[in-house]
């Protein structure tokens, strides 16, 4: 097995050779969706890249758990104090139960990261659900004196923290420059800082999603959930926490921050963040209308779609950009990769179908071994996918009989294909896209014929009419010597 993995550690600022704190297992957690709004490309972005490293991570062999949680306790909608929680006000907007908003938007989730095809999680553990867990890191943070009550809510002595360890490790973000930056919000006067975190708010009569608690009656901290459950599930310390670039601060720096505080040390040693999706080069943001959700995406319903797009081209997408780089949507992007990902596909199936030969032109084990060398550089998916691509040329020149290709090697080529196209990159071969290209084919044989009959009537305007009506379709037919072919625009 190949474990020669190098990741890009957050922490570290810098590549690491991926050693696992007790090796076979790795311990995974990953900070999933807040469910009160549809998920969207941001969503399926994260969800890809974590997808993609937990398959890589089984596949060379180790034994992973896979967290990740969701957040289903109603935040506020200022971090610190002000605003509704989104839950209530959504439950109050759509006239539901706070649950049963958490209930729509995760089903909502779960089918769009299954159309996406990814894995399930080992554990999807939910806030709401380990109330007792939090209250109990915050027993303990109070009584190691890292934290203050102050009018039934609690709060981290960040100040205080930062002067044994160093609060601003992840982000890099200076303590100093923090000081007097922050926006007066309520709650501000109760903190003896501006920039302390809630790790449990003391909630007012009207708030809906509220637990009892030995300080008040309330809800704890958005940070605080994913530490406890991460060190509940992974132990202390695991070995990577994952999320997008937007989580660094300050949410994983706080989430660092009581961590640290409460066990004595680092709580991760690889911390893992994807970039972000731009739309038409802006960000994306409901103030800007350019959000996109996957619903919408899949059925083309938005105005700025020109078409529905098939999950697996969003992930095919979303995959020929390296993780740390930004990602840019456009509908030329998602054509073009749309594209792309039906010429792997043909190379794929066309593989089955290969002529042997008694000798083979073509390096197998070269290009398996770039594949492997590709994910091994920091999950480097558009290298991986150019490799594959210098496979398909190679492919459909054997197809052609320009190469050969023996038994031995086609086998060894078809694993390879398997494994990085589908058990790795976690792309699928769309079966109802299948089915219908081949009723496709059987019409455009039927349509093309007919055509050449008008040809050959010398009704010129028949079969003119029928290359024009073709075309408002998408298709193109081009005559050659050898007769009539087609093809999608
Ligand atoms: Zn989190």
């Amino acid at each position: 097995m190949e474990k020669s993995l190098r990741i890009f550690n957050s922490l570290s600022r810098k590549k690491e050779v991926f050693k696992p704190l007790n090796p076979p297992f790795v311990g995974i957690y990953v900070c999933g969706p807040t469910v009160y709004s549809d998920p969207h490309l941001g969503h399926a972005r994260a969800n890809i890249v974590f997808d993609v490293l937990y398959r890589y991570m089984k596949h060379i062999g180790y034994k992973v758990r896979y967290v990740r949680n969701i957040t289903d306790v109603g935040h506020l909608e200022e971090e610190v104090g002000e605003g509704e929680d989104r839950i209530a006000r959504k439950a109050r907007q759509e006239q539901l139960e706070p649950m049963e908003v958490v209930q729509k938007y995760m089903n909502i989730f779960h089918r769009n990261m299954g159309a996406l095809n990814m894995l399930q999680p080992d554990i999807e553990p939910r806030a709401s659900g380990h109330i007792i867990e939090q209250q109990e890191l915050i027993r303990i943070l109070l009584e190691k004196d890292w934290a203050y009550e102050s009018n039934g809510s609690v709060y981290f002595d960040v100040l205080k923290y930062h002067e044994k360890y160093h609060y601003g490790i992840l982000s890099g973000r200076v303590l100093e420059e923090l000081i007097g930056n922050t926006r007066n919000l309520e709650g501000q006067d109760e903190k003896r800082n501006s920039f302390d975190f809630a790790l449990w708010k003391k909630a007012t009569h009207e708030h809906l999603m509220k637990w009892p608690s030995p300080w008040s009656e309330g809800f704890p901290g958005w940070h605080l959930e994913c530490s406890a459950m991460s060190l509940k599930y992974l132990g202390e310390p695991f070995d990577i926490h994952g999320g997008g670039m937007d989580l660094l601060f300050p949410h994983h720096e706080c989430e660092i921050a009581q961590s640290t505080a409460a066990i004595g040390r680092q709580p991760v040693k690889y911390w893992i963040h994807n970039n972000m999706i731009t739309i038409n080069g802006q960000k994306m943001a409901r103030s800007l209308n350019n959000f996109i959700t996957l619903d919408e995406l899949f059925s083309g319903d938005h105005k700025m779609l020109e078409q529905p797009y098939d999950p697996m081209t969003i992930r095919f997408f979303i995959l020929q950009a390296h993780y740390r780089s930004t990602l840019d949507f456009s509908n030329e992007a998602l054509l073009a990769a749309g594209k792309g990902f039906h010429r792997l596909l043909n190379a794929v199936e066309a593989l089955e179908q290969l002529a042997l030969s008694g000798t083979s032109t073509m390096d197998v084990e070269d290009l398996e071994a770039k594949c492997y060398a590709a994910m091994n550089d920091d999950l480097n998916t558009p290298i991986l996918i150019s490799h594959l691509f210098d496979g398909v040329k190679m492919i459909n020149s054997i197809a052609d009989g320009k190469e050969f290709i023996t038994s031995g090697d086609l086998e060894r080529l078809r694993s390879v294909y398997r494994i990085f196209v589908f058990e790795v990159l976690g792309l699928r071969a769309h079966e109802t896209d299948n089915a219908d290209d081949e009723l496709t084919g059987k019409l455009m044989k039927t349509i093309l014929e007919l055509r050449r009959q008008a040809k050959e009537n010398k009704d010129w305007n028949l079969s003119d009419t029928i290359r024009q009506k073709l075309n408002d379709l998408g298709i193109i037919i081009k005559d050659t010597k050898d007769g009539t072919s087609w093809e999608k625009k």
